[in-house]
């Protein structure tokens, strides 16, 4: 069996979308299971659609995300140039070809003239005017006047084409239901449906993986094929990645690119693996899979057909996941941007805050508003002291608060296991629950009924000075 060469084709748009990055790692995932090679190529035939700097933003999430491509526009590969704008001319003369075998023609119509087409279910079909009324000289002659034109693909009328998809299976349609589509515009410029299919045919592409929005034009693309004589590839198309039952989920619409879920404090294989659960299953139904896992359990029967709903909530449980068990070191290193840019940054070690939170978080982007409480202390109700359980309330509060000021100011040793051990000591000198201690003390020091950390772990990262700080100014409030 020739080597398996499958492609990632994706459009400079500015951003690398979830369904993108799902037919990178889907592709990435079936090549090199197979010893294929995976390659990168670059659609900008739609000039009107690129946005500068996003080539490059393709190829550091693709690298970040771990998919290394074995040819690309930046990498190099035997079939280059990758980036379709510098393979400009050898689109034209296929086309011509195409023109020369009568598979194709040279069409002037207006505008005008291609807006007053009657439509048919709800889209306007060109009715193939210059084919039956412009020769061949006549268009040679116009072109050399400098008219306009775009050459359009000369489509079967009578019969009908059947195609494969690897997860959709056979699939007929009517010949007369194929519109003449556009090859070449009238800039010049290849249309998407002319250019991948000279390009997967020019780069030896076996096996095209893609969105499923392709699945309809396949025909097209195979009588493309025909038309050359060139061997079709494999199709593989992918289910929909839907936002809710009715929509599509859509950069364009504001839904989240990989770059926003990386920025709002999603690890990469988190994102990784829940986007393999998009539109696929392993035959054991595991969820959270490493990279390799990914690798091992690969397989096209495996994705299904009907479209797969981005969960944010299951995304993020998944994160958690990845997030507890990262080395505290990892953990530390990689807080640091988000800790960074916060008021947090420099007041509190950052080893404690790390600790704080490593657990109690689902994604990094949390870190500011559950360790907000280090920087901001404000007036709170007393009835915060209140709790059923541990039998407290803004009573034993005031008589409990006044000793562990005085306890904790003859405190040395400011950490957490010594202050911990500090305020059971104090309960039981005291003859009190130890909750009775230890809920007035975190009420004292935070003024939040709920804070990732006890009063003990909280006490240390505020410090000595802090703390007795915020224990005087609770027991003022609680006295006036
Ligand atoms: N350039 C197309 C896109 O960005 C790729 C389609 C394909 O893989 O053939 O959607």
């Amino acid at each position: 069996m020739k080597q398996l060469r499958t492609r990632f084709a994706p459009s400079p748009t500015g951003y690398m979308h979830i369904g993108g990055l799902r037919t990178a790692l889907y592709s990435y995932l079936y090549v090199k299971k197979h010893g294929g090679k995976f390659i990168l190529r670059i659609e900008d035939t739609d000039q009107g659609r690129y946005v500068e700097g996003s080539i490059e933003l393709i190829y550091r999430s693709l690298r970040e995300a771990g998919l290394y491509y074995d040819e690309g526009p930046d990498v190099g590969g035997e079939y280059g140039p990758y980036i379709q704008s510098q393979r400009k001319n050898e689109y034209l003369k296929y086309a011509k070809q195409l023109v020369e075998s009568g598979h194709a023609y040279y069409c002037f119509c207006t505008p005008e003239r291609l807006e007053s087409l009657p439509t048919v279910n709800g889209a306007r079909r060109y009715d193939k005017h210059c084919l039956h009324h412009v020769s061949k000289e006549e268009a040679e002659r116009r072109i050399a006047n400098g008219e306009p034109y775009v050459i359009r693909q000369n489509m079967p009328t009578e019969g009908s084409t059947t195609y494969h998809d690897a997860v959709y299976g056979d699939i007929t349609v009517e010949n007369a239901e194929l519109e003449d589509q556009v090859l070449i515009k009238s800039d010049g410029m290849p249309t998407y449906n002319f250019a991948n299919v000279v390009d997967d045919h020019l780069m030896a592409i076996n096996c095209v993986m893609r969105g499923i929005e392709y699945l309809s034009s396949t025909p097209k693309y195979n009588h493309l094929y025909d038309a050359f004589g060139w061997e079709k590839p494999l199709y593989i198309h992918m289910p929909p990645i839907m936002k809710d039952a009715q929509h599509k989920l859509s950069k364009r619409n504001g839904d989240a690119s990989y770059d926003d879920l990386i920025e709002k404090g999603f690890l990469k294989e988190a994102i990784i693996n829940y986007i393999a659960l998009l539109g696929w299953s392993p035959k054991d139904d595991s969820e959270k899979m490493t990279f390799d896992e990914l690798l091992q359990k690969f397989s096209i029967e495996g994705i299904n057909k009907s479209p797969s709903i981005f969960d944010p909530q299951k995304l993020a449980w998944l994160n958690s996941l990845y997030i507890k068990e990262m080395p505290f070191e990892d953990f530390c290193n990689y807080a640091k941007r988000w800790i960074e840019k916060t008021p947090l940054n420099g007041k509190f070690s950052h080893e404690l805050m790390c600790k704080l939170v490593q657990g109690r978080i689902e994604r990094f982007g949390e870190i500011e508003e559950k360790l907000s409480f280090l920087v901001n202390f404000d007036k709170f109700d007393k009835e915060l002291y209140f709790n059923k359980k541990q039998k407290t309330d803004s009573e034993v509060a005031k008589q409990v608060l006044p000793h562990v000021q005085a306890r904790l100011q003859t405190v040395d040793t400011w950490d957490n296991a010594t202050l911990y051990q500090t305020l059971v000591d104090l309960a039981a000198e005291l003859g009190v629950k130890n909750g009775q201690i230890l809920w007035p003390t975190r009420i004292a020091l935070t003024g939040l009924s709920a804070t990732p950390g006890g009063a003990s772990e909280v006490a240390e990262i505020l410090g000595k000075d802090e703390t007795l700080r915020r224990l005087s100014i609770s027991l003022a409030t609680l006295n006036d």
